[in-house]
């Protein structure tokens, strides 16, 4: 329990209830750090990271991995087919799309934006939001 009486749980519960209904205002509070000094800004955001990062638990969340499409190297793809038993061609056939201009595989998933796709990130805008305000 963190000094907010956050845990991954309720994190997330807000994140899933809140980031899309607050994604307007996000984007709109973003935009307006540029105005701020960016020493102070660097300074909360690094706070703020490290503060959701100690709450949110990633191997629980997973989110990113379902939902953005990382970049997925041979080393990665022999190491995940090795951990799913499978074989590496049968694992890139089932989860992977080969991006031929760049020679790379990414995952077959959608993006979409930081704070509706990360709770922690939604964790340090909303806090960020807050402290900007003092
Ligand atoms: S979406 Fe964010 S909190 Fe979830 S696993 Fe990815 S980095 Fe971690």
């Amino acid at each position: 329990m963190t000094a907010n009486n956050k845990t991954h749980d309720n994190l997330v519960a807000d994140w899933k209830a809140n980031a899309e209904k607050h994604d307007d205002d996000n984007y709109w509070f973003l935009r307006s750090l540029k105005q701020k000094s960016g020493k102070k800004v660097d300074r909360i955001a690094l706070e703020l990271h490290q503060e959701a990062f100690s709450i949110v638990d990633c191997m629980k969340c997973a989110n990113c991995c379902r939902t953005l499409r990382p970049i997925v190297t041979e080393e990665d793809i022999a190491r995940i087919a090795g951990h799913l038993g499978m074989a590496r061609d049968e694992f890139v056939a089932a989860y992977l799309e080969r991006d031929e201009e760049q020679d790379r595989y990414l995952s077959t998933m959608n993006h979409a934006s930081n704070a509706v796709v990360c709770p922690a990130v939604f964790y340090l805008v909303e806090q960020m939001r807050k402290r900007m305000k003092r």
